[in-house]
């Protein structure tokens, strides 16, 4: 059993502290959660590789040419709303080197309201955010044409000025190149730990030694699964279709991107990017014509003004992409230490009779091993401040997310947060 400390969650503080002299650490990962938290940890001086299964970055659900940072607010004080505004805000100033250097665009994102509930929170998302009209205003119907480019139909919206479109693969490429993090290619099937070398074996299919390193990453989005130790994750594997239209004279005046039922960026060399679909019986990447059609039809219903401009372009014309996304049950992206499942269950066994039973133990987490997935439909937002917060965690730098993410946020992505839940409801 681990030692004792009162604390209201000990399971969120480590019983076995992490050694700060390791710096030698392997992301298992080339997509945005494994980029962004490899250059992190290369800024502050770890030696860092990333091992993916592709011989490039972004082969997977990070390699659309386009994605949106995609705000998510909330008239209320939910947790999830709350991680999404930190998470935009260091986002916006992230990407601001990329934006500078002709990757993407900080053209400005404008949600419309996809229904009148919709529209009734919009009213009071502008209330509660009165104070912060540098990240969210709401914009009249009578300004949106000359805001937007477009004749828009909506009676208002809400626009987020410092948020656009990147291409997510270029994005982890460069994060690679510009922080010189090798990538190794090979397809991961176990981890080991070896305690006398105190550190992890990476295995292959054969289990052949890849790489042995101090510290592990796991950012593997739904293949963390394939990982006894963090196979218990309640993650989703969902697929989805964008669908790149040709634009025409009216189309190509779009200043922003446009979010409703689905999205749509402004033309970039001829093509606007729209998406996306969600399937979750689906596993296939081929391109579906239905699919296609899916993406035109959200266009309609997100705005009618939209849709005329774009006219009706027939399959043929349609290109996209298909991939999949990793979605966790609570829809917060998963970051932090990995958990020692078996001596967790055991340490909290009580609570399965009461949740509300008092723990004095803290939590037993697997040595130097990290998880960082679950990004769900918005990787770009989540994964730079994940990233930061791993990161962080790891070189042991406990306050420096203070401002930007209170303890409780943390909370809320920490790998150790169903294992909790699931022995409180006595379903484990
Ligand atoms: C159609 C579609 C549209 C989307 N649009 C947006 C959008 O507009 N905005 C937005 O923010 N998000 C969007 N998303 C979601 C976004 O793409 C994801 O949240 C994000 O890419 C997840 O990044 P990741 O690094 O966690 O996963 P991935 O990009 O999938 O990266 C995981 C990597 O791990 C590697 N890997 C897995 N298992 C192993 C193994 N065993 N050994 C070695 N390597 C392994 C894979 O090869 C892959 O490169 C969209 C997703 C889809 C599918």
């Amino acid at each position: 059993m681990s030692k004792q400390q009162p604390s209201a969650m000990p399971w969120f503080e480590t019983a076995n502290p992490i050694p700060r002299n390791r710096k030698t650490v392997t992301v298992i990962g080339a997509g945005i959660s494994g980029c962004t938290v490899a250059a992190a940890l290369k800024k502050r001086g770890f030696n860092v590789t990333v091992v993916d299964r592709h011989n490039h970055a972004g082969a997977e659900a990070s390699g659309n040419p386009e994605g949106i940072v995609y705000p998510k607010l909330s008239p209320r004080d939910d947790l999830l709303p709350r991680v999404n505004l930190a998470a935009i805000q260091f986002a916006s100033h992230y990407y601001q080197p990329f934006w500078d250097s002709g990757l993407g665009r900080q053209c400005g994102v404008l949600v419309v309201p996809e229904n009148e509930k919709a529209r009734r929170d919009f009213k009071l998302i502008s209330e509660r955010y009165a104070d912060q009209t540098e990240m969210v205003k709401t914009i009249a119907h009578g300004q949106l044409e000359a805001l937007s480019g477009v004749p828009l139909q909506a009676e208002s919206a809400l626009y987020f000025p410092q948020l656009g479109w990147l291409p997510p693969q270029l994005i982890c490429e460069q994060l690679l190149k510009l922080n010189d993090i090798p990538l190794v290619q090979a397809d991961i099937h176990s981890l080991e730990y070896s305690e006398q070398q105190q550190s992890w074996q990476l295995l292959d299919a054969n289990k052949q030694l890849v790489i042995e390193t101090e510290s592990a990453i796991i950012a593997s989005a739904f293949d963390c699964k394939k990982f006894s130790q963090t196979a218990y994750l309640p993650l989703r594997k969902i697929r989805g279709q964008i669908t790149q239209l040709p634009c025409t004279p009216e189309s190509s005046k779009m200043k922003m991107v446009v979010c409703g039922e689905c999205y749509i960026t402004p033309a970039e060399e001829g093509l606007h990017g729209c998406g996306a679909t969600y399937n979750k019986d689906l596993f296939t990447t081929e391109l579906r014509d239905i699919d296609h059609q899916t993406n035109l039809a959200q266009i309609a219903a997100t705005d009618a003004g939209l849709a005329a401009v774009l006219g009706n372009p027939t399959n043929e014309k349609l290109t996209g992409r298909a991939n999949f996304r990793c979605t966790t049950s609570d829809y917060l992206p998963i970051a932090g230490p990995v958990p020692d499942r078996g001596a967790m269950l055991e340490d909290y066994a009580k609570l399965r009779r009461d949740a509300k039973t008092p723990m004095t133990t803290l939590g037993a987490y697997l040595p130097n091993l990290y998880v960082n997935c679950g990004m769900g439909s918005r990787g770009l937002s989540y994964a730079p401040l994940t990233a930061e917060l791993l990161a962080a965690e790891i070189a042991g730098e406990k306050t420096i997310l203070n401002d930007t993410l209170p303890e409780e946020l943390c909370q809320a992505m920490h790998p150790v947060r169903f294992l909790i839940r699931d022995l409180k409801r006595n379903r484990i």
